[in-house]
């Protein structure tokens, strides 16, 4: 079925698969099209803009994800998970007649919301999103890492500075998407590799730079063989200045040109179409996603089936539709930051363990809940029959909270990342944006430096230093948000293009839009040409 976004007024099409899964959660068939719906929940998702705050509760000082201007009570982590507050007191009645978005609205207004997510991490204040980490600074997300410096998602990894989602990584540094790497510097979709600089797609190589689409190989230069002699010597020249790593840089831009490109990068995948993505069977759309069963529109997402348009998580998530961030969660829709076991839950907001809640915000261990008011099994269930009859009515019921809504600026959150908008376009909209403190835009002055492009304000901390030191390379010139952006930059858009194989002309689903110069191959030929 074909349909016309609400939004970008651009068809999309409705496959026999998404209609099958909307029959099952009971929804009708979107009205945004999936470029939309990704952007929407985005807007809720702020990953990088942190603020010193205060817990309203302890009255200690906390680093928050919410700007001082925001209307909301904050809560430190250790306030919020405590029982020193009951977030059932706010509970109120379902009034009939108004929009229920707006109601959950006026709860989002009084129930105090966590200062920042993060979980089981030891000296690690600013490291929104992290689990189970040890001294991470400025890294989103991810799990299991330890001294790992501005990022995003990074997994298992150690001693890594300036990367976008590393997995089992150590000591790399300008690492994208790179797996089972040690000493890799400006290297990208590289995996067990070491000691190899300014490449693009080896395996399992060691000792090359500039190499693209190499395997099992050492001593390469741009992808020629060295002997290991010839290959000490070049890379002993290398002066590692600015201007050198950033000719190196663009060198490796030019070459890639020359080299084919995997259409799709899938690894025992079956039936699915997407990019970065790993043991996947008929799974649409979908973009650094593993363990996937039958899903469509993910991202950032494992072990999951039978869902569709999530941001985040996974981890035993079944029948879930248009959240942002789930874990172990089942039978749901249009939640943010619902973890730790859930089922049943329709539009709630940090719940955590419950099952059976309709527009709740902040509970945890709970059952039969309509905006944080308790229930009895049957009032439960036929009150929220009629929410959702009148959502139905409203165009409310399957999608996902407006943008309006978000909690966060259009311009602080992942939405501005993927999708950037002018503040004009966001103001247009009737979406929030944040004004930049002019504070932070003082001239330099002693350890406060200045970026060279935006010209905000920002420090290297100590840990960093030994680090620059040890991979000799300078100390950056760029903030840590402009060093982030030139990374995104590099990296591909999760959107889909038809395209046909370059080499033998059968049609694939690929990420690089139809006018790059990028020479696009569909696996078995790529795979002819690189094995
Ligand atoms: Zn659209
Ligand atoms: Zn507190
Ligand atoms: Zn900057
Ligand atoms: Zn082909």
């Amino acid at each position: 079925m074909e349909k016309t976004c609400r939004q970008c007024q651009q068809a999309f099409t409705i496959t026999t698969s998404d209609q099958d899964f909307y029959t099952r959660m009971a929804v009708s068939t979107p009205t945004l099209c999936p470029n939309c719906r990704q952007q929407r929940r985005l807007a809720w998702r702020n990953e990088r803009s942190l603020y010193p705050g205060t817990c309203q509760l302890c009255k200690k000082k906390t680093i928050s994800l919410y700007s001082p201007d925001k209307p909301f009570t904050i809560y430190c982590q250790d306030c919020w998970q405590s029982d020193r507050w009951d977030p059932m007191s706010f509970g109120r009645d379902y009034k009939p007649g108004q929009s229920f978005f707006e109601q959950i609205r006026e709860l989002q207004l009084v129930v105090p919301r966590m200062a920042i997510t993060i979980r089981n991490c030891e000296n690690s204040d600013y490291a929104p999103w992290a689990v189970d980490g040890k001294n991470l600074y400025l890294s989103t997300g991810g799990f299991q890492n330890e001294n790992c410096l501005y990022g995003m998602f990074p997994t298992y990894s150690k001693d890594c500075i300036d990367f976008i989602m590393p997995y089992q990584c150590e000591l790399c540094y300008e690492v994208i998407e790179c797996s089972d790497c040690y000493h890799c510097l400006f290297t990208q979709r590289c995996a067990s590799c070491r000691d190899c600089y300014f490449s693009y797609n080896l395996h399992g190589c060691h000792d090359c730079v500039g190499c693209v689409n190499l395997r099992n190989k050492q001593y390469c230069w741009f992808n020629e063989q060295l002997t290991e002699q010839e290959y000490k010597c070049r890379l002993e020249a290398i002066q590692w200045t600015s201007t050198a790593i950033a000719d190196y840089r663009a060198q490796l831009a030019q070459f890639k040109l020359t080299q084919p490109h995997v259409a799709s990068e899938q690894i025992q995948c079956e039936a699915s179409t997407g990019d970065l993505m790993k043991s996947c069977n008929q799974t649409d759309y979908g973009f650094d996603v593993y363990d996937q069963e039958q899903t469509a529109y993910m991202f950032d997402v494992r072990e999951t089936k039978d869902s569709r348009d999530i941001y985040t998580g996974g981890v035993q998530c079944e029948l879930t539709y248009e959240c942002h961030s789930i874990l172990q969660t089942q039978n749901s829709m249009g939640l943010n930051v619902c973890w730790d076991g859930n089922y049943n839950l329709f539009y709630c907001d940090h719940c955590f363990t419950s099952h059976d809640l309709f527009g709740c915000i902040g509970l945890r261990k709970q059952k039969f809940c309509i905006l944080n008011k308790q229930y009895s099994e049957a009032d439960y269930q036929q009150l929220t029959r009629q929410i959702i009859t009148t959502m139905q009515a409203a165009g409310e019921w399957g999608e996902f909270y407006p943008i309006t809504l978000s909690p966060f600026a259009y311009n602080e959150t992942v939405a501005q990342e993927y999708f950037p908008r002018s503040e004009t376009t966001v103001k247009t909209n009737g979406w929030q944006w944040h004004v930049p403190d002019p504070a932070d835009y003082k001239p330099a002055q002693g350890d406060l430096l200045v970026c060279r492009d935006c010209r905000k304000n920002y420090r290297l901390v100590a840990s960093e230093l030994k680090y620059y030191k040890q991979f000799g390379v300078p100390q950056p010139e760029l903030c840590p948000q402009c060093r982030h952006l030139a990374r995104m930059q590099l990296r591909n858009p999760r959107q889909l293009w038809p395209r046909t194989c370059m080499k033998c002309r059968t049609t694939v689903a690929t990420t690089y839009q139809p006018d790059r110069p990028e020479m696009i191959y569909c696996t078995s030929c790529f795979q002819k040409e690189v094995y």
